[in-house]
């Protein structure tokens, strides 16, 4: 079965999977003939536009409930190498190691804050880059 891989779960990747998911339904296919799969490391998307905000309660939303009722599968592991020539990608997931075959590959990994090396920032300082951060400084 082909398979449509997602990395990443952010705006980007949602949306990819989700407009997937759309066309798929628009053709008449099904998720037995066509197979869309996100993997992230967390098990929920993080609305990082409210990261900053007093009630986190509604920045992270499981992906189960986003994904599961449109037939779109995901996998909790981290992205961790892609093989453009054998068409694979390797995933942490656990302790194992996992290889994920794709025929298209949507590669929207996003971006994370970078910290200069000065003596202490990294430490001592806080931010609300992750929904995990946001929660620390809680
Ligand atoms: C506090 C805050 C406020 C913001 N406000 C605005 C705003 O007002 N307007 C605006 O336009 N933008 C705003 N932004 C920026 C906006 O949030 C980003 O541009 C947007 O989230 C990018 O979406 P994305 O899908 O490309 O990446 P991301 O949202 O970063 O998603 C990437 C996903 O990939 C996952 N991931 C990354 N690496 C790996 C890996 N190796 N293995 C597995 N999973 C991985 C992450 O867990 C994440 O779920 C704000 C950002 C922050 C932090």
């Amino acid at each position: 079965m082909p398979r449509i891989l997602v990395l990443g779960a952010g705006f980007a990747g949602l949306w990819a999977a989700i407009g997937a998911a759309r066309k798929r339904d628009e053709i008449g296919a099904r998720a037995a003939d066509v197979e869309i799969l996100v993997v992230d490391r967390n098990p929920y998307h993080n609305i990082r536009v409210r990261n900053y905000e007093v009630d986190l309660s509604e920045a992270a939303i499981p992906l189960a409930g986003l994904l599961d009722p449109i037939g779109v599968k995901h996998v909790l592991g981290e992205v961790e190498a892609i093989d453009v020539a054998r068409l694979q990608v390797t995933v942490k997931t656990g302790k194992a190691q996992e290889m994920f075959a794709y025929d298209r590959l949507v590669l929207t990994l996003g971006s994370e804050l970078v910290r200069p090396p000065i003596p202490g920032l990294a430490a001592h300082s806080f931010d609300v880059d992750t929904y995990a951060s946001a929660l620390r400084l809680d």
